[in-house]
């Protein structure tokens, strides 16, 4: 592809305007280089943007998910939940937006189509979906690792004569439900947190379930200021340190500090003790506090969780027994259990998830042992009957990871196609960096902890990384980045031998792109932990990029 000689150039081009994307930019231009960001969507936000389901809220509490690098913004932004809305995050997202004056270099309502190295210039020609041509020495792809939706291909589903939505891209206008039979297709997370929300409005709720999902309650609260004693006095966080909002405040960097040295990027205190060496009633009264505290940090119930299946299937016979506790007709409770490892599909975080079977206008439709048959018009066949809906909601998920970048048209060295550089799963150094793509970068790219941890903070560190590296070439006068074949091997290798054998990775999942047909099965985050890998990130970027050839004179 050829830039037309009036194109506009520029140091960096990033593709995406959510958490990611912003951060880049802002880093960037502080750095001093020319920056260009283009997003599909007509604002910013990613993910935020794009998935206003009912219910749609982080499973990270909000002292935790917001940015770390600005301590003034920190400090004034004021969270209202322990949990954000999808509404409060992208209200903070415009409100970071607007403080660092970040809209005027982004293109909005713009789809990157092609990225194809020129490799005489040592450049990235940008195509985009108005016909732009844009060039850039370097690409930073900021896409999300779940920005892609996945609709299952059922027959007759175009046929289907009411109302069809899509979790992950759902409308701007709020939409009621009541006086309507509504079908829900899936059981993750979006689902899990629409489902008792839809099901107060509807008439009638249809939740057809393949996989059972499980979930945890979130006790979500308001963490408003009291403005008599200007105090909140409410838990912002925290299982064995908890800690009011101000509180948090006036020591944020410490909770950094302490969330940066965990697995997963959270502050909070995973039981050091394995289940294996506890009594029977030491381990009730840590799941009943674990359960009491709520949310993702149930995993940290015993150090051996995610590494011990005889320690995994104790709590996973936990969560069993509070779904039968719950939910009171025991052939639905039965249908609600699920039978594999405890944390390799991704916790859901819920309130009020399994309370809602108990309602009368709630069905369960269980299609594990028999798939759903067809889309009608009238709504869906299944088990034998239809099930007549006026809206149907898809809570189907995302093409994971890679949905993405694939959808671009991205070209290396030689014309080489990221398809095929793919074609057996992705590959890439750090999962920031591809062989045979010079000058490109991938924030959260899969290789690397991303969804496996507080994204916020892995953004960050992806981001920070990034422009480190982006000065060093300039400093030296350097064309191009690229890493070699035998260190992303090297890479790709460790991650699988960490993967091998980990709770994550023991069932199908989007982690390992099981829910996209045809995808191969690889699985896909790295699962050797944040410190681990911020670590190996500082020692290869410490000894000159290490496993990275560095080429030519910079223009
Ligand atoms: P998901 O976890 O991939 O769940 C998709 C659901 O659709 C699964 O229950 C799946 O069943 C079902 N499904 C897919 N194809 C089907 C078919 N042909 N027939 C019947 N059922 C089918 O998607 P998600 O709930 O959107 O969540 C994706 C990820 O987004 C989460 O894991 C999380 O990381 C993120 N998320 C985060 C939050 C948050 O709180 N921050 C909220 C929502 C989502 P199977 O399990 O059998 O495949």
């Amino acid at each position: 592809m050829d830039a037309p000689t009036n194109s506009p150039h520029y140091d960096v081009v990033i593709v995406g305007a959510g958490f990611a994307g912003l951060y880049m930019l802002h880093r960037l231009r502080g750095a001093g280089f020319k920056t260009h960001v283009f997003e599909r969507a007509s604002d910013v936000g990613g993910t935020w943007y794009w998935n206003r389901y009912p219910g749609a809220r982080c499973d990270v509490e909000s002292m935790q998910y917001a940015y770390s690098f600005s301590p003034e913004l920190e400090q004034e932004w004021e969270w209202t939940e322990r949990y954000a809305t999808q509404p409060e995050i992208l209200r903070y997202v415009n409100h970071v937006a607007g403080r660092f004056d970040l809209r005027r270099d982004i293109q909005f309502n713009t789809r990157v189509a092609a990225a194809i190295f020129d490799e005489t210039d040592s450049r990235w020609m940008i195509e985009t979906s108005d016909g732009g041509r844009t060039s850039a020495n370097y690409c930073v792809i900021a896409t999300g690792c779940l920005s892609t939706i996945n609709t299952p291909n059922f027959e007759g589903l175009e046929s289907f004569a009411g109302s069809l939505y899509h979790t992950g891209e759902w409308p701007h206008h709020e939409i009621d439900f009541s006086d309507q039979q509504v079908g829900i297709i899936g059981t993750g997370s979006s689902a899990i947190q629409s489902i008792p929300l839809i099901a107060e409005q509807a008439k009638h709720l249809y939740v057809f379930q393949r996989t059972p999902h499980y979930t945890v309650p979130a006790w979500n609260q308001p963490l408003q200021t009291d403005p008599k004693t200007q105090h909140s006095g409410r838990k912002a966080y925290g299982y064995d340190e908890d800690l009011t909002m101000e509180e948090i405040k006036a020591d944020y960097l410490g909770l950094r500090q302490r969330a940066r040295k965990t697995f997963a990027a959270l502050a909070f205190t995973p039981n050091p003790r394995s289940a294996l060496e506890m009594t029977e009633t030491e381990r009730q009264q840590e799941f009943e506090n674990r359960w009491k505290r709520g949310g993702l940090p149930f995993q940290g119930v015993f150090r051996d969780f995610a590494v011990s299946r005889e320690a995994n299937e104790l709590a996973a016979e936990f969560v069993r027994q509070k779904i039968q506790h719950i939910v009171k007709d025991s052939v639905v409770a039965e249908a609600l259990l699920p039978t594999y490892t405890i944390g390799c599909k991704r916790l859901a975080v819920d309130t009020g998830y399994y309370e809602t079977y108990n309602r009368p206008n709630v069905t369960l439709v269980n299609v594990s042992k028999s798939p759903i048959e067809r889309i009608t018009p009238a709504g869906v066949y299944a088990l034998g009957r239809e099930y007549p809906l006026n809206s149907l909601i898809m809570a189907t998920g995302f093409d994971a990871m890679t949905g993405t970048l694939l959808k671009i048209n991205i070209q290396g060295r030689g014309g080489l196609r990221l398809h095929e550089k793919w074609a057996e799963g992705p590959r890439a150094y750090l999962g920031l960096c591809l062989a045979g793509f010079p000058n490109l970068f991938t924030i959260t790219g899969p290789g690397s902890p991303s969804v496996l941890t507080n994204m916020l903070l892995s953004i960050e560190q992806h981001v920070d990384w990034i422009v480190d590296c982006l000065e060093y070439l300039r400093d030296r006068n350097i064309a191009e980045i690229e890493p070699t074949l035998e260190a992303e091997n090297e890479w790709v290798t460790h991650n699988n031998e960490v993967a091998s054998d980990h709770i994550r990775n023991s069932c199908s999942s989007w982690y390992v792109g099981g829910n996209i047909e045809g995808k191969p099965r690889v699985f896909m985050p790295y699962v050797g932990g944040f410190p681990n890998y911020v670590e190996k990130c500082r020692n290869i970027a410490a000894t000159g990029y290490k496993g990275f050839v560095l080429r030519g004179v910079g223009s």
